[in-house]
């Protein structure tokens, strides 16, 4: 027995299985030389050669492919519906080479409020197309319009983008389509099924989702695109190291359960700020109350709303920054789609960067609090929550009384 190779199954699912079985098995060999179930961490940078230019394996230099990489991207291809995946250092590079890969002076538009990164990024030849009812991009494109950006959800205020309808528009003239996937992974939506040409990711939120990597990952189907991106890949040389892909693979084998969870707990506290009086709206794409909920329920997995939503507190900006420094459960940081929750103030940090009146005009307002809804219990996330709104609001304004009374000041 010991003499022979170990027998390694076929280990690449097919199509046919569901997303669960492709999470745990996609781009999961068992290791040829000893049978290791889960993958060793390949940290060779070269790899031996018995004569010039002929390695002992597929391998040549860690920049230019890595096994753990290799498996870190076979495993999102699979999740994504998508031939190809390529990943990189971090959704911004992801972001800043699919961008460098178009032509000079080439045009993108960008439906709805993108990712603050991605608005730094393409400022100068970027047209904004907010995310309506029916979006119609036609107005914007001009000839050397080469690429329509999409977040759906948008980043903070969770609107949602009909992917088939503009990828329709977009082909009609030749021009790409690209999806940030980010907010939702891939278990609850997978854009290249609705017609994008390129879904992309930052890893370093669901996809790995422990917040302890940062990456990033984009999937399509064009080979032309492989070729493409592939050479900018390892000439740029923006990758993910051994380590961190191996980390987000181990992550991403239980994305779905850990989706699945933070949707439960989003749905939860979603309601139970919509139905609290010291809220002025709710943006959760999970809600029946949200304006796009018709687009959520064709393109979303059983038309779940996902871990993250927004809302508007009363009592303006210093409110929503009360009420982050007195939730105890949700942690005040930036990032989401880690098993923790977090919640943030996105006028005075992910979104600062943006003028206050092209923020205000997305709905992104001072009183504005976003909130990644982690696995925690949802009752406990609930209470947490409703505690802190009475902190926020209603203790604020007795103590705010109290002061004016006992100090005569305004
Ligand atoms: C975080 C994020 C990015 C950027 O990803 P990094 O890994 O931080 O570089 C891009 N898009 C969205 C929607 C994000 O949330």
């Amino acid at each position: 027995m010991a003499d022979h190779p170990i027998e390694t199954p076929p280990r690449a699912p097919s199509p046919v299985h569901r997303f669960g079985t492709l999470a745990v098995h996609a781009g999961s060999p068992h290791d040829p030389t000893t049978g290791a179930v889960i993958e060793p961490i390949s940290l060779s940078t070269t790899f031996a050669q018995t004569a010039v230019g002929k390695p002992v394996g597929q391998y040549e230099y860690s920049r230019s492919s890595n096994p753990n990489r290799e498996n870190f991207e076979k495993a999102v291809a699979a999740l994504e519906h998508a031939k190809h995946a390529l990943a990189f250092a971090s959704g911004s590079a992801t972001t800043a080479i699919i961008l460098q890969s178009l032509a000079a002076g080439s045009h993108v538009i960008s439906v709805s409020d993108v990712y603050g990164g991605t608005h730094r990024k393409g400022a100068r030849c970027q047209s904004y197309v907010y995310a309506r009812d029916r979006v119609d991009i036609s107005e914007h494109i001009t000839p050397e319009t080469k690429l329509v950006w999409i977040e759906t959800p948008s980043n903070p205020t969770l609107r949602l983008v009909d992917i088939r309808a503009v990828a329709s528009q977009a082909h009609e003239h030749g021009i790409m389509v690209v999806v940030d996937n980010t907010f939702l992974s891939p278990y609850i939506q997978n854009p290249l099924d609705h017609g994008a040409d390129i879904v992309v990711h930052s890893v370093t939120k669901y996809i790995n989702g422990h917040s302890d990597v940062v990456m990033g990952v984009a999937a399509f189907n064009s080979d032309a695109m492989k070729e493409r991106l592939g050479f900018l890949q390892n000439a740029i040389g923006a990758i993910p190291s051994a380590f961190d892909s191996w980390l987000a693979h181990r992550g991403l084998k239980t994305m779905h359960l850990r989706v699945r969870e933070a949707t439960t707990n989003a749905t939860a506290v979603a309601k139970a700020l919509e139905g609290s009086p010291h809220v002025i709206a709710v943006n959760y794409p999970g809600l029946g109350s949200h304006p796009h909920r018709a687009i959520a329920l064709r393109q979303h997995r059983n038309g779940m709303g996902g871990g993250m939503l927004s809302f508007r507190i009363k009592g303006g900006h210093a409110a929503a920054e009360r009420f982050c420094q007195t939730t105890s459960l949700f942690t005040l940081a930036e990032s989401l789609g880690g098993i923790e929750s977090l919640i943030e103030v996105p006028s005075s940090m992910t979104h600062a960067g943006i003028p206050k009146e092209q923020r205000e005009a997305v709905g992104v307002f001072d009183d504005l609090v976003r909130v990644s809804c982690g696995i925690e219990d949802a009752e406990d996330l609930k209470a947490d929550v409703l505690q802190a709104l009475e902190k926020a609001v209603v203790a604020s304004k007795i103590t705010n009384r109290f002061a004016i009374n006992g100090n005569g000041h305004a």
